[in-house]
């Protein structure tokens, strides 16, 4: 695999996200992680912040860049010059909608295929909700985030409180 992306909200990286992100690192040359900045939504973190503490979670692994994109994905691929998008599979209940999405993705973008990493074990469970959810309720978070953004995320959900929307 030449160059890959790896899109998400990232609303904040998580530890699942991060083994993703090293694990498909190594499979490409070069690996983007895009920060969808949806209008629709109302995130917890802007997309710069959510950029930011990307940025500082993966400093270190080489071939990794971070940048925030809006609109269509397979647009975005094409801009880049890249042919693969990497997403990962927590559940089965996961797939239906990431089977439709790469299908969709492909009819957009015939060069585009979706590789499927199976997240680890220990983060099987782990997302970004439930780790604002946690900390919105004064409980521990080491080990679910990386630790370079976890007192960014403590601060801000511990004083806004739940304020965002899924
Ligand atoms: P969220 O973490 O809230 O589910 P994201 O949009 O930030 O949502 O997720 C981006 C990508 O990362 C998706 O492909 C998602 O399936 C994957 N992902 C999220 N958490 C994990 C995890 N714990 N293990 C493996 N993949 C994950």
């Amino acid at each position: 695999m030449k160059t890959a992306i790896y899109p998400g909200s990232f609303d904040p990286v998580t530890a699942g996200h991060l083994d993703i992100i090293r694990r498909a690192a190594g499979l490409c040359d070069r690996l983007i992680v895009a920060v969808l900045h949806n209008q629709a939504k109302k995130p917890a973190f802007s997309p710069e912040e959510r950029c930011d503490m990307l940025r500082r979670a993966v400093d270190g692994v080489p071939n990794v860049e971070v940048r925030m994109f809006s609109g269509l994905l397979a647009d975005y691929a094409k801009q880049l010059g890249a042919e693969t998008i990497i997403k990962g599979l927590r559940a089965v209940s996961d797939f239906e909608y990431e089977f439709q999405m790469a299908l969709a993705n492909r009819k957009l973008n015939p060069h585009l295929d979706t590789v499927f990493l199976m997240t680890s074990a220990e983060y099987m469970y782990l997302s970004s909700s439930i780790v604002k959810d946690i900390a919105a309720h004064g409980g521990d978070i080491t080990g679910l985030v990386p630790d370079s953004i976890q007192d960014d995320i403590l601060l801000r959900i511990r004083k806004e409180g739940n304020t965002w929307q899924r």
